[in-house]
């Protein structure tokens, strides 16, 4: 085997155990502080509720666990029996070496090597959301929403990859760059489009009915410097029990979504509170900074494409036929690098989790500062907290590492403490 293979095995088998372990560490730190309803989190969870987050967080956990073990395991094989080249040979043979064929062969690719998570992703709805009462899908809209998603990736994701291939082919040694400027220009377009054509494919969305809930919100937007026209909801009810709220676009196509079922659950007060924590990350500028990040990861991403395909060796080490990467009209393995990178890209960006977790936490505080002062006072923010997290039976005793490591959002009791302050 290529020194390329070991390489990518040893990162494989590394980040396998780096997450086994960080499973294995959150739940032993569970199972030892669940025995009794622990002092900090009093008065968040009834007894009966925090005993069925504690099932719901192992029952996920062990299941991650397995699908992660199984996952791993595929792509070793895909590794070990190059499955990577002999796929992109089958289907080039087919789909030709044009812009279009290479594009529908990368994005076939990509889907094909998805196929065997999917009775994970089946397993996860019917099975382990189901049992917590969570899960409100039915298998016909479960395959309806795969077949949308494949449909959805070859309608944008063809065109897209099509014109990056005539940039790798125009604009000479520096095409990155310009691939870079094309790429994020079409990322901020589908921040538009995305709520306003491809959201409602899989949900509906309507605009909030006319009420004393809307009243209120849209005072609550005015009093912020929020003006917004319409607030939308979501049936999230149609497939999960699970409530959110969130926002999408930006400037004149910015949108409040909440879920109904975050309506159902709360009351006034609370839904106001989300709601302000909400435009908070906009007032606080949360958007234009995830926006600079990406556009430094896709930079970086770029950079690191045009230095893969610099060198024909290592695809060959990979299993790439030298006939097959050299007789490319396109600049030689572009698509072979963008497949690499889907596949294995996960092994080395993992290790960065905790810096974006880190990052995100600190705007989640921010956020809940903004919704305090916006309303006077922390405590519908503090009751709309504690129904999310307990409707959601989130985990109330994660071990600091593993929070560390992955939580986008402080935890509960994080959260009530600092809202407490000052
Ligand atoms: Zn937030």
């Amino acid at each position: 085997m290529a020194d390329i293979v070991f390489i990518l095995l040893f990162f494989l088998v590394l980040k396998a155990s780096a997450f086994l372990s960080l499973e294995c560490l959150n739940l032993n730190y569970l199972s030892k502080n669940s025995k009794d309803l622990p002092l900090t989190v009093e008065g968040i969870m009834d007894n009966d509720t925090f005993v069925k987050s504690v099932n719901y967080t192992r029952t996920k956990s062990t299941f991650s666990c397995i699908s992660s073990i199984y996952d791993s395991a595929i792509l070793c094989l895909v590794l070990i029996f190059s499955l990577i080249p002999w796929l992109y040979e089958v289907l080039t043979n087919y789909f030709g070496q044009g812009y279009l064929g290479q594009s529908l062969v990368f994005i076939i690719s990509v889907s094909l090597f998805g196929l065997p998570s999917l009775p994970f992703s089946w397993w996860s709805t019917f099975k382990i959301e189901e049992a917590f009462g969570f899960n409100k899908s039915t298998l016909k809209l479960w395959i309806t929403d795969q077949f949308k998603g494949f449909t959805l990736a070859i309608i944008i994701g063809t065109p897209l990859f099509m014109a990056l291939m005539w940039i790798v082919n125009q604009m000479g040694n520096l095409w990155w760059i310009w691939a870079f400027l094309f790429f994020w220009g079409f990322q901020i377009l589908m921040i538009v489009i995305y709520p306003m054509y491809i959201m409602p494919l899989f949900n509906k969305l309507e605009p909030m009915e006319s009420g004393e809930l809307k009243d209120r919100l849209l005072e609550l937007g005015n009093r912020c410097g929020f003006q917004s026209k319409t607030i939308l909801v979501m049936d999230g009810s149609k497939r999960s029990g699970h409530s959110n709220a969130f926002f999408t676009g930006f400037g004149s196509f910015r949108r409040i979504v909440l879920y109904d079922t975050l309506i159902d659950q709360m009351e006034i007060n609370e839904i106001e509170a989300v709601l302000a924590h909400e435009i908070g990350h906009y007032k606080c500028g949360h958007i234009p900074k995830r926006l600079a990040f990406s556009a430094i990861s896709s930079f970086l991403m770029f950079a690191f494409i045009a230095w893969l395909i610099q060198s024909e060796s290592l695809f060959i080490d990979l299993g790439f036929s030298p006939e097959m990467i050299n007789s490319f009209n396109i600049v030689p393995p572009f698509v072979p690098a963008f497949l690499l990178l889907s596949l294995f890209g996960g092994l080395f960006t993992f290790w960065f989790s905790p810096l974006d977790s880190l990052w995100s936490r600190k705007h989640e505080y921010e956020a809940d500062s903004f919704a305090k002062s916006a309303i006077g006072s922390p405590v519908s923010l503090k009751s709309a907290l504690r129904k999310l997290y307990k409707e959601n039976l989130s985990n109330l005793i994660p071990h600091p590492i593993y929070s560390t490591f992955y939580y986008s959002h402080p935890t509960i009791v994080e959260r009530e403490s600092a809202l407490n302050e000052d």
